[in-house]
C-alpha cells in the first residue's frame, strides 16, 4: 500500500514525502487511513503501541476534512498533558505544512488572557479542561467540526484522568456539531475503558493491533 491511494490532497501528500520524509503507511496506518479518509467516516476506537505511527492517522483525520477557504474550526484533538498538545501541535503543522490550514491551541500564549478572545483555528488542540472553558464561555464555536480526536484515550476516557470533562466535551459537541466522526487512539485500553469507550462512541470499528 502507499499513500497515493488514500485520496489525500496534492499538498498532504507533499507534507508526508517531503517534510515528515515518510515513504509508505505504517501497519496502524494502512489498517486505519482508508475507513477514516472514507466516507461515511465512520468512529473508530483503535489500539496500537507507542511508536507506531498513530500520529499520522489521526493528524491526517483531522486535516484531510478541513475545507482551508472556511474559516471557523473544523477539527478538534483532545490530549492529556500540555506536553503532548506542543508536540501534536508540531506534528500538524509539519504535516499540513503545504497547506495553509490554521491551527490554534490552548498551549498558546496569545489566548492566555481574559479578554476572552475567539480562538481563531480552523483546528484547535489543547488539554480538556481548558478547551471545555472555551466552550462554555463561547470562545470556541464547534458548530463546524467534522473531526474529533482524543490522543492517549485511556488517560482520557479513564477515571483516574480527564474522564469528565471527555464526557462534558462530547455531550457540547453533540449538542453544537452535526456530522462529526470520533477518533479514539490509546497505546493501551484496559477493559473498563474499553467499556466506557464503546458506551460514548458508539457503532465505532474497532481495531486492536
Ligand atoms: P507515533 O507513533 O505517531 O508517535 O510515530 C512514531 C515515529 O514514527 C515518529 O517519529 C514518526 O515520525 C514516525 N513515523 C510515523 N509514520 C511513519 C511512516 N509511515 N514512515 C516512517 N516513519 C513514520
Amino acid at each position: 500500500q502507499t499513500f497515493d491511494e488514500l485520496g489525500l490532497s496534492a499538498e498532504l501528500l507533499q507534507g508526508l514525502y517531503t517534510e515528515m520524509k515518510f515513504e509508505k503507511p505504517s501497519k496502524i496506518q494502512a489498517e486505519t487511513l482508508p475507513m477514516i479518509l472514507t466516507p461515511p467516516h465512520r468512529n473508530l476506537i483503535a489500539q496500537a503501541h507507542n511508536g507506531s505511527g498513530k500520529t499520522t492517522c489521526f493528524t491526517l483525520g483531522i486535516l484531510s476534512r478541513v475545507n482551508v477557504n472556511e474559516p471557523g474550526t473544523q477539527g478538534l484533538m483532545i490530549c492529556p498533558t500540555r506536553e503532548l498538545v506542543i508536540q501534536n501541535v508540531g506534528v500538524m503543522q509539519r504535516m499540513g505544512k503545504y497547506t495553509n490550514i490554521s491551527i490554534a491551541s490552548t498551549a498558546d500564549p496569545k489566548y492566555d488572557g481574559y479578554n476572552k478572545e475567539q480562538i481563531n483555528g480552523q483546528v484547535v488542540i489543547g488539554t480538556p479542561g481548558r478547551l471545555l472553558r472555551w466552550m462554555r464561555e463561547k470562545q470556541l464555536d464547534c458548530s463546524k467540526v467534522n473531526c474529533l480526536v482524543f490522543d492517549e484515550a485511556d488517560n482520557m476516557l479513564g477515571t483516574d484522568g480527564h474522564r469528565v470533562d471527555s464526557t462534558k466535551i462530547l455531550k457540547h459537541l453533540q449538542m453544537s456539531a452535526k456530522n462529526w466522526q470520533v477518533l479514539l487512539f490509546s497505546a493501551t485500553f484496559n477493559e473498563a475503558v474499553k467499556t466506557f469507550a464503546t458506551k460514548v462512541v458508539p457503532n465505532a470499528n474497532q481495531i486492536f493491533l
